[in-house]
């Protein structure tokens, strides 16, 4: 059996895990959101109190164990979903995330996790990387301004404390920082469908995208 792969991804609050939640839900396919994984790695790093500079450190991953149930990340049999949202996670992850032996074993975990199930999965090296061969690749944008303004509900929501003007910061040094970096920046796959969402609400770009799966599948 074949199963169809989703890719979309995008720079920090362009709404990519919002969305690609949705789209799951609509078309009932399992959710990975990449991102959430390079956090709770992080998470882990800090908690165990290494050095976030030495990579060396950091050959825990590929004993770690994630599982996404019903759209809460578990890591080690443990709900991480909430402290990895937290300021010191996102201040982190994009140095943590910028190491090749961290990528290639979360890699690895979601080339596998996407084996035998139809996947909708973001992050920011989906199409090009992680799901090359994935029918449906998108690649979300805003402005700054949108995302960090996204971004700000999200944590409101979330109930994790909130500054508009620290988060347009946060997120743009990490867009700097993941586009930058030597293994998998963050770039659309040359065969990727741009939609700039500045100007579309959630179910707008939900609607586009699900429309376009529909049409194909
Ligand atoms: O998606 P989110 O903003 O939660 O991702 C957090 C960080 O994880 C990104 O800023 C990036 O450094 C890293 N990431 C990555 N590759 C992915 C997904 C996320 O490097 N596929």
């Amino acid at each position: 059996m074949n199963y169809i792969q989703i890719a979309i991804d995008g720079p920090a609050g362009a709404g990519k895990s919002t969305i690609a939640k949705l789209i799951a839900k609509n078309l009932d396919y399992i959710y990975i959101d990449t991102g959430a994984m390079y956090r709770a790695i992080t998470l882990k790093a800090m908690n165990l109190d290494i050095d976030l500079h030495d990579e060396r450190l950091f050959d825990f991953v590929k004993e770690t164990k994630f599982e996404f149930i019903d759209g809460l990340l578990v890591m080690d049999g443990i709900n991480v979903s909430h402290e990895i949202r937290e300021t010191r996670v996102s201040n982190h992850v994009s140095l943590v995330s910028s190491y090749f032996s961290v990528r290639s074993d979360l890699v690895k975990m979601q080339q596998h996790m996407a084996e035998k199930h139809n996947v909708v999965m973001d992050g920011r090296d989906i199409g090009y990387k992680v799901l090359p061969d994935a029918e449906f690749k998108f690649f979300l944008t805003a402005t700054i301004t949108k995302r960090a303004e996204r971004r700000h509900l999200d944590n409101l929501e979330r109930k994790i404390a909130s500054d508009i003007f620290n988060i347009e910061i946060e997120i743009e040094r990490r867009d700097y920082l993941d586009t930058t970096r030597r293994h998998s920046p963050l770039k659309a796959a040359d065969d990727a469908i741009i939609i700039d969402t500045s100007d579309l609400n959630i179910e707008q770009v939900v609607m586009i995208i699900t429309q376009r799966v529909r049409e194909e599948e």
